[in-house]
């Protein structure tokens, strides 16, 4: 990933037919788009290869994960669990419905530790949410487990991880509904944008209205439509679906690529025997977007991830230390600051994270360096770039 690393004419025959005839807009103007259905074709897409009845696009992976808890009838005051190392989308997604984010500590699968989920349930509890980070998955089926056990929903925030599979299924099918994001630097990109899917008829039924000011579009006269709840604005444009539409045809290329990528890399970061790799769950399978290992304490991580922009060994991050994945650095949540203002609620809510600590996820997320898998690279790119992670981290273990 990105698949923007791979544009090229696919993507812009999708495009032009588009310009081509002018319809910008995914509904209605029927006579004018010589019959291209840029967002609905994406969308079947979605459903075949997902294996899913429904999909519904949106204009942002940020409103598909609000929108898959709005369906599911997460609002004001509800509690969803997610992981405390996630993107922030996730909790802004939560806090757009008035609901409180419960952030929980996560394990060596870099995301939600079990047994912390099941000590954060309260009576308030309507939704688990994993996240799918960096191209694995949490364990869905003791997720499930306990969901089933309190009747709420399983919600999975699968924006980063398209094209991994869980038993089988698809990332993103596991659960009630699962949500995507197209945004620029993700596996499948069409500049912004996002996607739920899910089985549910009646879910799916809310998304197709909820994400165009509650439209029901029935009929073809969109002023005489009905309006059975209300809704916003979360459509795609025909431009940004028509990208999409050339990307997700290539995903089983692009994750095949990954997968040599990474495996390369993988294989040689495995005779240090000091490193071990990231906890993937008993039937899963990743979309190889993401290298992720741990070294054996924060200070040589530090130190492995400076050599590594030093050397010129790009695209590994090391969270611990950055704003924008782990709860460490969101003084912005931690305090609450709002434009607007926040209700008690919500405000309530959060004051846990006024003192809650992560030390377990600290212990993981500390030590872990996690390596974005290009698909341009060439063959020998990707093996000098694994002897030279090598020779840095075996530099530095021998100093330590
Ligand atoms: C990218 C991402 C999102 C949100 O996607 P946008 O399309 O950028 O709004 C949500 N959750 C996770 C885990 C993500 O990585």
């Amino acid at each position: 990933m990105p698949g923007f690393e791979l544009f090229g004419e696919l993507e812009r025959k999708e495009v032009t037919d588009v310009l081509n005839n002018g319809v910008l807009m995914r509904y209605g103007f029927d006579g004018m788009r010589n019959g291209h259905w840029k967002a609905k074709e994406l969308e079947v897409e979605l459903q075949n290869k997902f294996q899913v009845k429904h999909a519904q696009l949106v204009s942002s992976g940020t409103a598909a994960v609000s929108m898959s808890l709005a369906v599911a009838g997460i609002g004001a005051g509800d509690e969803v669990i997610i992981p405390c190392f996630t993107f922030v989308a996730s909790f802004e997604a939560i806090m757009m419905l008035g609901a409180v984010p419960v952030l929980v500590d996560i394990d060596d699968t870099l995301t939600l530790d079990i047994e912390e989920v099941k000590k954060s349930i309260t009576s308030r509890t309507k939704a688990i949410m994993p996240v799918h980070m960096c191209g694995s998955m949490a364990n869905l089926q003791a997720l499930k487990s306990i969901c089933d056990a309190h009747k709420i929903a399983l919600i999975e925030d699968a924006c980063q991880a398209i094209g991994g599979t869980y038993q089988g299924k698809a990332l993103g099918s596991y659960g009630d509904v699962g949500s995507f994001s197209f945004d620029f630097v993700k596996t499948i990109t069409c500049g912004e944008g996002g996607a739920v899917i899910t089985n549910n008829s009646q879910f799916a039924q809310y998304a197709d209205h909820y994400s165009d000011h509650g439209h029901d579009h029935v009929g073809n006269d969109r002023g005489a439509e009905e309006h059975p709840n209300l809704g916003y604005n979360f459509r795609i444009s025909e431009l940004n679906a028509a990208v999409g539409l050339a990307q997700i045809r290539r995903l089983n290329d692009f994750i095949s690529i990954q997968k040599k990528h990474y495996t390369i890399i993988r294989e040689a970061l495995s005779q240090i025997p000091e490193i071990t790799f990231r906890t993937v769950p008993e039937g899963g399978e990743e979309n190889y977007s993401f290298l992720n290992f741990f070294l054996p304490n924060l200070e040589i991580t530090r130190k492995v991830s400076n050599a590594f922009k030093k050397e010129g060994v790009d695209g590994c991050f090391h969270y611990y230390d950055n704003n924008w994945h782990y709860i460490r650095k969101w003084e912005h949540l931690k305090n609450v600051k709002s434009l607007y203002p926040v209700s008690d609620e919500v405000k309530k809510g959060l004051e846990y994270l006024k003192t809650k600590s992560f030390e377990k996820s600290d212990y993981f997320i500390g030590r872990n360096l996690s390596c974005l898998i290009k698909l341009s690279w060439t063959e020998d790119q990707v093996k000098e770039r694994a002897s030279k992670m090598v020779e840095i981290i075996k530099a530095i273990l021998k100093e330590v």
